[in-house]
């Protein structure tokens, strides 16, 4: 490792993604400020090559060997940088665990997080895909974020309207592709009058269970965790990405269509004249649940989730991704498009 720069090389990438696919990163570095990446781009290193940006390594799907260098976020620090009778602004750097986030906000008391908790990764990577679960989206409790542009090489923010959130997705995961390292970001939480987002089916169903009326944001903070723990394979027993592929949207009239061939086909209409189809009911109805083709599977009880049974190249992960897509394409007529990112 050069002492100077911090960059490595030749270095083994398998402990640092989740799917748990043996890469090797020709070029390494771990960023630890922002001043890191100006010093680096100041000495030309971002000249001939845009870096691949790891977080946590919990929504990708690596090729054995990256064709560009690896820039491993790593800025650490969480702060309150505005307090008022009614909520707070907090700020992380991107390099922070998104869990831990959760975790301390909802110590604190501080509400709006708490139904984002137990997802894997950073808090860098969190706007970049707008990750949501249980009825929450980060685009909810979002104030700004802070880059690194390669490109201009300059530090900028964006606020909520710029990042054009939108399911699974943003402008980081299109026109900006690439473009803008997130080095720290900041959410409005409520300190009073927290809103409460119950009304998702599986929560409703734990609170029913446990007889918890009224829940507070522990509450839906403990019942995030029990369902997610009971639902999901731990990415420390058995390798997977979560969810593969987005829950695809289609139109209204394709929906009806096949809804008379297909009676229980679920779908949820956003009253905009397009419904969205769970893509973990059409795998399993195209008879890909709990498939296992040499290393590469689908979840026993998540068609939804592709796992690593070990061992397994990324090429086997894609090719088998392909495959699930043929058959849901065949049987539905509908694309399945990946949540994961594909790293070449
Ligand atoms: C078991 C499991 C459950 C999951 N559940 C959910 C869920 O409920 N909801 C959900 O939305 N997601 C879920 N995910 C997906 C994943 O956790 C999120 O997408 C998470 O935000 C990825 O964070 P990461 O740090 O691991 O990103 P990485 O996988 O390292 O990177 C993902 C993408 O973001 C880019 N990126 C990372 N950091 C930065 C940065 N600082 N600046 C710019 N670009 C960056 C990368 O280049 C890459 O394109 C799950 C994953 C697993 C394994």
């Amino acid at each position: 490792m050069s002492q100077k720069t911090g960059i490595q090389k030749e270095v083994t990438l398998t402990h640092l993604n989740t799917l748990r696919l043996h890469s090797v990163a020709p070029v390494f570095i771990n960023i630890t400020s922002e001043s890191q990446l100006r010093d680096l781009d100041k000495n030309g290193f971002f000249n001939d090559q845009l870096p691949f940006v790891l977080g946590g390594g919990s929504n990708i799907l690596l090729s054995d060997r990256l064709s560009v260098p690896v820039l491993k976020m790593s800025i650490s620090g969480v702060e309150i940088i505005e307090d008022d009778d009614k909520s707070v602004l907090i700020k992380a750097g991107a390099g922070e665990n998104w869990h831990e986030l959760v975790a301390y906000a909802v110590k604190k008391g501080l509400g709006g997080i708490e139904n984002l908790a137990l997802i894997p990764g950073t808090v860098g990577a969190a706007p970049i895909q707008n990750i949501g679960a249980y009825g929450v989206e980060i685009e909810n409790l979002f104030s700004s974020l802070e880059v690194y542009d390669l490109k201009s090489k300059t530090f900028r923010s964006f606020n909520t309207e710029e990042c054009k959130f939108g399911y699974r997705d943003s402008i980081f995961k299109r026109e900006l592709k690439g473009q803008m390292v997130v080095t720290s970001v900041t959410l409005r939480l409520t300190k009073v009058n927290h809103v409460i987002h119950d009304s998702y089916f599986a929560l409703k169903e734990y609170l029913n269970q446990y007889k918890i009326q009224n829940p507070g944001i522990e509450d839906i903070y403990h019942a995030v965790i029990a369902i997610r723990q009971s639902k999901l394979p731990d990415p420390a027993e058995i390798g997977n990405a979560g969810s593969f592929f987005k829950n695809p949207v289609i139109e209204k009239k394709q929906y009806d269509e096949l809804r008379s061939q297909w009676e229980k086909i679920p779908g949820y209409p956003d009253g905009t004249g397009w419904v969205k189809v769970p893509a973990a009911w059409l795998i399993e109805k195209a008879g890909w649940k709990g498939l296992r083709l040499g290393n590469v599977g689908t979840y026993e009880s998540q068609a939804l989730v592709i796992v690593n049974h070990g061992g397994a190249t990324g090429k086997e992960v894609l090719d088998f991704s392909k495959k699930i897509q043929q058959a849901v394409s065949e049987l539905f007529g509908i694309d399945l498009i990946p949540e994961v990112n594909i790293i070449q």
